[in-house]
């Protein structure tokens, strides 16, 4: 099963959000994509919007708070999410650049995650600085290691990964399929250290950055890729039909 998901980031207004999964059901409905488990990522105002129009795709929320309910003006809390969602996105670049979020805050949001039955698609990857530094892996297993790995196996047990490195997030180019395969690779054998290789082969490890419909193929072809997390690509019926479309293609 291929996990595609669909992160819009602070775009789409009501209608425009309403108009994208009344397409995306009929899509869904009128083909048998069995071999795709689809998420959306709205803005957390549309979450209660496309709960009561939906039941072909999950819905997923793009953040949470660390606290979990008081004085926080703007903040949405994991006990308001569980209404609507069953995982969180936790992690991403655009967070941990503009909104200052470190290993240790996440490592946090995660636990009020776990508390509220909720599950993690944890983002990570490196810096341009680190991939041409050279020393990308120690960066990577850095963020793996301060932050997840400081969960019980149990814990961890409903968690995505998503490989998203910094410098192809929104660059129009994506990784090729051997760095990607690299990354992919070395994570999986970092979890089956610590975790064993039982749930190192069940824990999903998406890739992220400038997916579109001409490299689904190839970078869901790639061993140890278990689905997309999808931005710009993801804003557009077409684009993202063609993505479920050739991600439901492959074996
Ligand atoms: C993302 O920000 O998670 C992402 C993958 O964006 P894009 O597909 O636009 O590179």
């Amino acid at each position: 099963m291929k996990h595609i998901i669909a992160n819009w980031k602070m775009n789409k207004t009501k209608e425009e959000a309403l108009s994208f999964v009344q397409k995306l059901s009929f899509f869904l409905e009128t083909n048998n994509y069995n071999k795709c488990n689809i998420s959306i990522a709205p803005p957390f105002v549309h979450l209660p919007v496309l709960y009561n129009t939906n039941n072909s795709f999950n819905l997923i929320a793009q953040n949470v708070s660390v606290e979990n309910f008081g004085a926080f003006t703007g903040e949405v809390s994991a006990a308001m999410l569980k209404d609507y969602v069953k995982h969180v996105i936790v992690g991403h670049s655009e967070r941990r650049k503009y909104f200052n979020e470190t290993n240790e805050l996440l490592y946090k949001k995660i636990k009020i995650l776990l508390e509220n039955s909720l599950c993690p698609v944890f983002c990570f990857g490196e810096s341009i600085h680190a991939r041409n530094k050279g020393d990308y892996l120690d960066f990577i297993e850095r963020q793996l290691e301060d932050v997840i790995m400081l969960f019980s196996q149990n814990e961890l047990s409903n968690i995505l990964l998503a490989y998203e490195p910094v410098w192809a997030i929104g660059s129009g180019s994506s990784a090729n399929e051997l760095q990607i395969n690299e990354v992919h690779t070395f994570v999986r054998d970092l979890i089956e250290k610590k975790y064993g290789s039982m749930y190192a082969e069940k824990i999903p490890i998406l890739y992220g950055g400038s997916c579109n419909s001409d490299n689904t193929s190839i970078i869901l072809r790639q061993p140890n890729v278990d689905g997309l997390l999808i931005g710009g690509a993801s804003l557009s019926n077409d684009h993202f039909h063609q993505i479920i479309q050739l991600a439901n293609s492959l074996d």
